[in-house]
């Protein structure tokens, strides 16, 4: 299945709908632009730790170490790049559609000591221009929702080396609950009219995507209980901001999700989450 997605976003849209969000999410949310993992019901992890907890479990599926080089494909604003790059000593090449966040993640490497190792660049992740086999493991996390898969997949196959693996997440629809950004609440009077910037496929067609990119599936977990409330705690986070936000950035917080286009038609009212492992063959 496939959502009803009819415009699909250039990149420049998809680097503007990212530039409007991303000065909130930054306040809101942190430096990771993704949802949080958290263990069960009990678990009070901040978005902070929960959101990095869920770079770990991506890092223990990645397999990789020292001398290897990992190719972050929509690295947002390079956060999991420098975890992924301090936790297993990997060289990490994170490219974004947004130079926005090329710049920013630049700065957190310089910051944090590591930019000899953590590299980001203004690329496409569908068509990266980088060599073929020229990487050990490729990093999508919470990415391709925005890109066309079968494209993305054959591009990551490309440029990995044989043995290589893709570790990504994606985002399904899920029925039930409402709490979500993804609420047509936050549905615009000009949605008909902008491009969807994210589709959605099921969980159930993960399988054919991997072998029709000749890619061998190794994990497909479902993680939707454990990203549950994450969404809903990323709208009260920006609540809770918005009068700071609102303040410092000028706009309203509804011009904000507007001009990001949050919520347009192809946008489930609730979303799963899984984590898929595929190695090349
Ligand atoms: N992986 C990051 C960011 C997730 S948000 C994190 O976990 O923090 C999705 C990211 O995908 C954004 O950085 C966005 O700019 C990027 N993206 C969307 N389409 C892309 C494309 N075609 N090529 C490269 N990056 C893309």
């Amino acid at each position: 299945m496939t959502s009803p997605s009819a415009v699909p976003p250039t990149t420049h849209q998809m680097a503007d709908f990212y530039d409007a969000l991303g000065p909130l999410l930054r306040m809101a949310w942190g430096d990771n632009f993704h949802i949080g993992y958290w263990e069960g019901p009990s678990d009070r992890s901040s978005p902070q730790e929960a959101t990095d907890r869920f770079t770990d479990v991506l890092v223990e599926r990645l397999g990789v170490g020292a001398g290897c080089r990992v190719l972050d494909a929509g690295c947002g604003i390079g956060s999991p790049a420098l975890r992924v790059a301090g936790s297993t000593g990997a060289e990490v090449v994170g490219i974004t559609i947004s130079r926005q966040q090329v710049d920013q993640a630049v700065e957190l490497a310089e910051r944090a000591g590591m930019s000899d190792r953590v590299r980001f660049e203004l690329k496409d992740a569908m068509d990266t221009g980088f060599a073929a086999e020229s990487f050990d493991a490729v990093l999508a996390f919470e990415s391709i929702v925005h890109m066309d898969r079968p494209t993305a997949l054959r591009e990551w196959k490309r440029v990995l080396k044989p043995g290589g693996r893709i570790v990504l997440t994606d985002v399904f629809p899920v029925e039930d609950e409402s709490a979500s950004p993804f609420n047509p609440a936050f549905a615009s009077a000009r949605r008909a009219e902008v491009p969807d910037m994210a589709s959605f496929v099921t969980f159930e067609d993960w399988p054919g995507l991997v072998a029709d990119a000749g890619l061998r599936l190794e994990e497909l977990t479902d993680v939707t209980e454990n990203i549950k409330g994450t969404f809903s705690r990323m709208l009260d986070a920006f609540l809770d901001h918005r009068k700071e936000f609102e303040r410092k950035h000028g706009v309203t917080l509804e011009e904000v999700l507007d001009a990001a286009k949050l919520a347009n038609q192809a946008n489930p009212t609730s979303s799963g989450c899984l984590i898929m492992v595929a190695t090349k063959p």
